[in-house]
C-alpha cells in the first residue's frame, strides 16, 4: 500500500469488475444510439452559476453538496453534480436548437460530484448515463425516455426495479397548488429550517424522509387534484404511451425529486435491492429550464442512471453479466530466440482482432502457464528452442487440456480458423 488512499467517498474502478461498468454503460447508450440521440460530452466544471440557477438555489444539491471553487484567475467554478444544465448549455452555446431539427437528442456519460455523507450506493464521485431531449413538447417524448430506460434495465436482466411516476404541474397550475402546500405546511409542527424550505421550496419538504415529518404530511393537498386541465390531459397520454408499451409503471403522487426545474412528467427507477439509496435512476421534463439560464422557451425532457447502483442492482440480483473473454490467446517462449519470434506471432494475432497477451519478463514455464490459465484464454502457444528448430509452436488447448505442435507459419491462421 502507498502512503495515499482514494478520497473519502470514492473508490476505484479496478478489473475485473470494471467490466461490469463498462457493460452497464453501453447496455443503457445502446437503445439510445438506437433511436436518434447523438452523443455530447461537456466539461467536468462549469460556471458555479450555471448550476446555481439552472438546479436551484435551494436544492441540497447546490446548497451542501457542490464542489465549488475560485480558480487562480478568479473564475468561479463548479464541479458539475448533474448532467442536464451543462447538456443544455452547451446544446444553447453551439444552437442546436436552431438547426431547425427539434427536439435536439442527445445523450452522455461521465462522471459527477456531489459532497454528501458517503454510505453504500451514495459516492461523492459517480457515474451517470443521460439523455436530454431538448426543444419539444410532445408526450411520446416523455414515454420513449420512459421505455429507453426500461429496455436498458431489461436488456442487463434486471428485474426488480419499480418505475414510479407523477406529474408536477405547469406554470398555470404549479403555483396555486405550490400556495395550498404553503398554507398546509405552515399549520405543521416542524423546525425552523424546514419551516424555512416550506418558504423557499415547499415541494422539496414532500421528500423529507424523516418519518416525524412524514407522518405529519399524511393529509398535504395532493398535486394530482390541482393539475390544469392542460397537464392533466398530457399526463394521461404519457402514461397511456408507456402502458401499451408493455412497460409496467406505479402512479406516485408524492414523488417530487431534489432539482427544482422539474415540470410535468418526473419518474424514478427505483431498485428494492439497495437498501436506503434506492433510487437507480430518475428524471422529467423541465420546461422552464431553458429560460433559467438565459435561453429560448425550450420545452425538454430527460434522465440520468446511475452507473455505480445499478450495478449494485445487478449484484442484489445476482445478475452476471455476459462478459466477453478478455484474452484469447496467450503466448509463453521458453527463451530469448523464442521471445522474438513469438512477439511477432503475437502481433500479427492482434492486427488480426484476435486478443492476444504474452508472457513478459521471462518467466519459467510453470509461472507462465499459470498466467495463461488465469487471463481465461482458450489456447496458449509455447515455444522452446528444440521447437524453433523443428520450425514449430505448441498449440495447447486451454479447455482440453490437448497439446499438438503446429508449423510456425502456419500457427496465426490455425488460431484465426479454431476461434473463428
Ligand atoms: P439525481 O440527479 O439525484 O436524480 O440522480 C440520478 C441518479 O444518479 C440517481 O438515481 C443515482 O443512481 C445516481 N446518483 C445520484 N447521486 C449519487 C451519489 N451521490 N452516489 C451514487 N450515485 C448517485
Amino acid at each position: 500500500m502507498s502512503t495515499f488512499n482514494a478520497p473519502k467517498g470514492t473508490y476505484d474502478l479496478l478489473p475485473p469488475d470494471s467490466a461490469t461498468f463498462l457493460a452497464v454503460r453501453e447496455a443503457i447508450a445502446r437503445p439510445l444510439r438506437n433511436s436518434g440521440y447523438g452523443y455530447i460530452e461537456t466539461p467536468g466544471f462549469e460556471n458555479v452559476e450555471l448550476f446555481a440557477r439552472g438546479v436551484g438555489e435551494s436544492t441540497d444539491i447546490v446548497t451542501k453538496e457542490m464542489y465549488a471553487f475560485e480558480t487562480k484567475g478568479g473564475d468561479r467554478l463548479a464541479l458539475r453534480p448533474e448532467g442536464t444544465a451543462s447538456v443544455l448549455r452547451a446544446a444553447l452555446e453551439a444552437n442546436l436548437h436552431k438547426a431547425g431539427n427539434l427536439p435536439v437528442k442527445l445523450w452522455y456519460s461521465g462522471s459527477y460530484y456531489r459532497y454528501e455523507r458517503p454510505q453504500k450506493g451514495r459516492y461523492r464521485h459517480f457515474s451517470q448515463v443521460g439523455a436530454e431531449a431538448i426543444g419539444a413538447e410532445d408526450p411520446a417524448l416523455d414515454a420513449e425516455l420512459i421505455i429507453l430506460a426500461d429496455q436498458a434495465y431489461r436488456s442487463l436482466g434486471l428485474r426488480d426495479f419499480r418505475i414510479l411516476l407523477n406529474s408536477l404541474g405547469d406554470k398555470e397550475c404549479r403555483p396555486v397548488y405550490r400556495a395550498a402546500l404553503q398554507d398546509f405546511l405552515r399549520g405543521l409542527d416542524l423546525d425552523e429550517e424546514t419551516l424555512r424550505r416550506a418558504e423557499i421550496n415547499p415541494l422539496r419538504v414532500l421528500d423529507d424522509k424523516r418519518p416525524d415529518v412524514q407522518k405529519q404530511l399524511t393529509d398535504a393537498p395532493i398535486l394530482r387534484d390541482y393539475l390544469c386541465d392542460a397537464c392533466k390531459a398530457y399526463h394521461e397520454e404519457v402514461r397511456e404511451l408507456i402502458g401499451a408499451a408493455g412497460v409496467v409503471f406505479e402512479d406516485d403522487a408524492r414523488l417530487v425529486r431534489g432539482l427544482d426545474y422539474y415540470t410535468r412528467t418526473t419518474f424514478e427507477f427505483v431498485h428494492d435491492g439497495l437498501g436506503a439509496q434506492s433510487a437507480v435512476g430518475g428524471g422529467g421534463r423541465y420546461d422552464g429550464l431553458s429560460e433559467m439560464i438565459g435561453g429560448p422557451a425550450l420545452p425538454s425532457v430527460g434522465w440520468a442512471l446511475g452507473v455505480d447502483r445499478t450495478v449494485l442492482a445487478l449484484r442484489a440480483e445476482g445478475v452476471e453479466l455476459p462478459l466477453p473473454t478478455v484474452t484469447s490467446v496467450y503466448a509463453v517462449p521458453l527463451g530469448e530466440e523464442a521471445r522474438r519470434v513469438l512477439f511477432a506471432k503475437v502481433t500479427e494475432l492482434r492486427k488480426l482482432g484476435i486478443a492476444t497477451d504474452f508472457a513478459y519478463g521471462g518467466k519459467g514455464l510453470k509461472g507462465a502457464m499459470k498466467n495463461a490459465n488465469r487471463s481465461g484464454a482458450r489456447y496458449a502457444i509455447v515455444a522452446g528452442e528444440r521447437d524453433l528448430a523443428e520450425g514449430v509452436v505448441q498449440l495447447k488447448d486451454m479447455e482440453s487440456g490437448d497439446q499438438a505442435p503446429v508449423g510456425l507459419n502456419e500457427i496465426v491462421a490455425e488460431l484465426e480458423t479454431r476461434l473463428g
